[in-house]
């Protein structure tokens, strides 16, 4: 069986990414993995569900251990991939979505080359300002912390395999569903499947 595929999900604070993984999650029944950080629940957020959250010290303790796969720093606090769940999970042939940020995305297609990289973006600026300040879940100072920290973002957009433009919700989802199907035809995610027909066309080659 081929292992599955680690599918890195990034976008701009406010693009929909989240809802967009939520639907993924749900219409196809990906694996999500659920990141470590320091920053405080927002409300309605569940330990262990939407995070695991995470004091500084416990953080630290967890990269000391080789606990994740990547870990980074956005707008101060930490957030890392546990590495266990994403390892178990891939074994067992099932793709994982990631959604983390542009340093996290980066570290993870250095240590698996075969992982896709996806950016999520807004139509427009203008639309990205109105949803976060929509949303009402940030004060102002920290919604202009993640416009700004959205500036420097898009200058790694072009790191990424793929842009997927956020305008309609269903045809985004369908849009990214779509690429990781492609993904799977990719002659670097075929080789089980290649050796093995190889291996069974010889067989065919004797018994000539
Ligand atoms: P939020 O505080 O809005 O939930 O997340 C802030 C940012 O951190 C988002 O861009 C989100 O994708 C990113 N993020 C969440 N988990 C991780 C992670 O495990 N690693 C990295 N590098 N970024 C993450």
């Amino acid at each position: 069986m081929e292992k599955g595929l680690l599918v890195v999900i990034s976008g701009f604070s406010g693009s929909g990414k989240g809802t967009i993984v939520k639907q993924l999650v749900e219409k196809y029944g990906y694996s999500l993995s659920i990141s470590a950080t320091t920053r405080a629940p927002r409300e309605g957020e569940v330990d262990g569900r939407e995070y695991y959250f995470k004091t500084v010290d416990e953080f630290r303790s967890l990269i000391d251990y080789n606990g994740f796969i990547e870990w980074a720093q956005y707008v101060d606090n930490y957030y890392g991939t546990p590495r266990k769940f994403v390892e178990k999970e891939m074994e067992a042939g099932k793709d994982v979505i990631l959604e983390i940020e542009v340093q996290g995305a980066l570290a993870v297609k250095e240590q698996y080359p075969n992982a896709v990289l996806l950016f999520i973006a807004p139509p427009s600026a203008e639309e990205l300002k109105n949803r976060l300040v929509g949303r009402g879940t940030e004060d102002s100072a920290t919604i202009q912390k993640r416009l700004s920290r959205a500036v420097e973002e898009s200058e790694s957009m072009n790191n990424y395999e793929y842009i997927v433009i956020n305008d309609d919700l269903e045809e985004c989802v369908q849009d990214v569903h779509s690429i990781i199907v492609g993904e799977h035809s990719k002659t670097n995610n075929k080789l089980g499947f290649m050796e093995q027909i190889k291996k069974e066309l010889a067989l065919f080659k004797k018994g000539e």
